[in-house]
């Protein structure tokens, strides 16, 4: 059991509303299964114009460049490095630890998404040389506007397992 406080929990839904049709990413800390700070992180993908995107060559960006931006932005993120890090000192001046990774889905189910999983599968790859605890990955989803969805899942392995997450 994954647990989300109610005021964390209703400004992860805000963050995700206010960057609709794109998505948001951020990241969330606390001590065993609860949850008590969180990062709300600026998602670079969302941001890119066509020549500063012409220059990532990742293979996992090739396809993105032939989206829209607009479209671009609702099916992928990738967080903002700097911030990230930020985030991560002020996890550690505070003695907690990096419990999980979100983003939202503003126009399909809280289900990680293929891209999803590749990204948390690189992520693995480094992991262990950042010393970091594995992450899950909690997504909002706001593919039913009046009902947003909230899911948590453990990515092993190229494998999503759902983590019961409950409010409180
Ligand atoms: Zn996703």
């Amino acid at each position: 059991m994954f647990i989300i406080p109610s005021d964390i929990w209703e400004d992860m839904i805000d963050h995700a509303r206010g960057h609709a049709p794109r998505e948001c990413c951020g990241m969330l800390a606390g001590t065993d299964n609860r949850v008590t700070r969180q990062y709300r992180i600026t998602n670079i993908l969302a941001k890119l114009n066509e020549a500063e995107l012409a220059r990532f060559d990742q293979p996992k960006l090739s396809d993105l460049k032939q989206l829209a931006p607009e479209e671009r932005a609702d099916i992928a993120f990738q967080m903002d490095a700097r911030e990230l890090s930020q985030a991560q000192k002020d996890i550690r001046q505070r003695g907690i630890e990096l419990q999980a990774f979100y983003h939202s889905h503003t126009m399909s189910p809280a289900r990680p998404s293929a891209t999803d999983i590749t990204l948390a599968m690189e992520f693995e790859h480094c992991r262990a040389a950042l010393n970091l605890p594995q992450p899950l990955h909690v997504i909002v989803s706001l593919e039913d506007r009046d009902h947003p969805v909230m899911r948590a899942y453990r990515i092993e392995a190229s494998r999503a397992t759902e983590v019961p997450v409950r409010r409180q």
